[in-house]
């Protein structure tokens, strides 16, 4: 016999600026990235429907309209895969951008994922009194089910630390590197890259190959090892030897292999941290650094390496060792964060930084319903191992509750309930 529909809310707790209520046929995914993309797929495999809420106009916006033109991946395609569905053979081991948002949009018709665009999550909440999660967009609709999963991202909002004096810098353009798309606007110019990430160093990069002259802030200590180890990955050989060896075995190794083929970087201003590079990341989750080139310009003297910002001045910037440089423009490349915190109202599951209080591998499952997928701080293998397993869970419930009431009384992918 068919259970009867969950309880919707009462009337006079929907917000009377909400234009319309819809009753979402399965999981409301929020977020039409790599993640959200997986997890829906997954569940569709699984004979689950889903709606996903993607903010923007189009999917993979983060790769689309927030990355730079010479983005390839940063490691090699078998450990970006999305679940389901391989690359396409004829791609490179390292996929560009612009080849791994063929391989999302094949994957998204292929799975036959329709999201619903423009629209950008403000609110969303668990009511305890219909046992539904009240998912409130910018476009007054409100959308309920029984399931949230968070797929917005680890790198939903540009990050930019406070430094003195940043309002009077005029000299030219201050960009985050989610804007920066290449060196040809910079051509000439003497630029200060913020932050020694693998953007940073790719920016910088990227300026020297357009003949501008990028002066390169690194901090804190930082990892940074060669993208291959004899042809072979760097991430791959680390991730074999580790089925075999302790990890601190395997950082040793890594840092040995690292030190034979950039030298020692701690001499060029890049010193290392005193934790191994893979103990490091399963700690604080920080990536190390994979080279792909800008190592040589540094020891080249084309890519010079500075201490970390004191202030930045109307001209330039002030050094914490002293010295003061004149900047054409200034580009941060200082990182992302997630945006939970902005719209999740009412679940201590998140830490205020956005991410997942339980960590990796269990950090996927909120409980009343919640899930998060993405946020592991592990890329696109985490993303696809959070995929798979909320899709597992979500099946079973799906199967034994829900799917009689609901698939009875609906056939597309949700219901309208009411409209103003
Ligand atoms: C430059 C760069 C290179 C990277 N390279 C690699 C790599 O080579 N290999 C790897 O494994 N990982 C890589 N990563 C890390 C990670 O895998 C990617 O960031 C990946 O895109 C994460 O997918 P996601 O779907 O979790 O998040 P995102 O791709 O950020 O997608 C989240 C989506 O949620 C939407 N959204 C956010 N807030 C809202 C809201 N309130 N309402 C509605 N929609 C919302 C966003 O618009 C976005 O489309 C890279 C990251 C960056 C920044």
């Amino acid at each position: 016999m068919n259970s009867p529909p969950p309880p919707l809310p009462p009337r006079h707790q929907t917000d009377h600026q909400t234009k319309q209520i819809i009753l979402v046929h399965g999981p409301i995914i929020i977020g039409a990235g790599p993640s959200g993309l997986a997890t829906s797929a997954c569940l569709s495999n699984r004979g689950v429907p889903s709606l996903i809420l993607e903010r923007s106009d189009s999917i993979a916006s983060l790769w689309k309209s927030k990355t730079y033109d010479r983005l390839k991946l940063h490691l090699p395609k078998h450990f970006c895969r999305l679940p389901l569905l391989d690359f396409p053979d004829n791609f490179p081991k390292y996929p560009s951008k612009n080849e791994f948002l063929d391989y999302l949009e094949l994957y998204a018709s292929h799975f036959r994922i329709v999201p619903r665009f423009n629209e950008n999550v403000q609110n969303a909440a668990f009511d305890t009194s219909s046992g539904l999660w009240r998912v409130k967009t910018l476009n007054k609709t409100e959308y309920l089910s029984k399931w949230l999963i968070v797929a917005t991202g680890e790198n939903a909002d540009a990050y930019v630390p406070e430094i003195p004096g940043i309002v009077k810098f005029s000299g030219g353009e201050i960009i985050h590197a989610s804007e920066y798309r290449s060196g040809e606007e910079f051509r000439q110019q003497r630029v200060l890259v913020v932050g020694c990430g693998n953007s940073g160093m790719e920016i910088s990069l990227d300026l020297v190959r357009h003949n501008a002259s990028p002066h390169l802030v690194v901090r804190n200590t930082v990892h940074v090892l060669p993208r291959e180890i004899l042809g072979l990955s760097t991430f791959g050989v680390g991730m074999t030897l580790l089925k075999c060896l302790p990890l601190s075995l395997v950082d040793k190794f890594l840092l040995l292999m690292a030190s034979l083929s950039l030298g020692n970087t701690d001499r060029l201003g890049i010193r290392r941290p005193k934790t191994g590079p893979l103990e490091l990341k399963n700690i604080t989750g920080k990536s190390p650094v994979l080279d792909v080139g800008a190592m040589s310009l540094i020891r080249s003297g084309k890519i010079k390496i500075m201490e970390g910002v004191k202030e930045i001045t109307k001209n330039g910037a002030k050094f914490m060792d002293g010295q003061e440089k004149e900047f054409d423009s200034i580009i941060f490349a200082t990182g992302y964060k997630s945006n939970v915190p902005t719209w999740l109202q009412g679940s201590d599951f998140f830490t205020k930084e956005g991410m997942p209080k339980t960590p990796f591998p269990n950090g996927w499952r909120g409980g009343k319903g919640l899930y998060t997928v993405g946020f592991t701080r592990r890329g696109l293998l985490g993303t696809a191992s959070d995929a798979v397993k909320i899709a597992g869970e979500i099946a079973d419930q799906w199967r034994d509750e829900i799917k009689g009431s609901i698939k009875n009384r609906c056939s597309s992918s949700f219901v309208l309930i009411s409209k103003s």
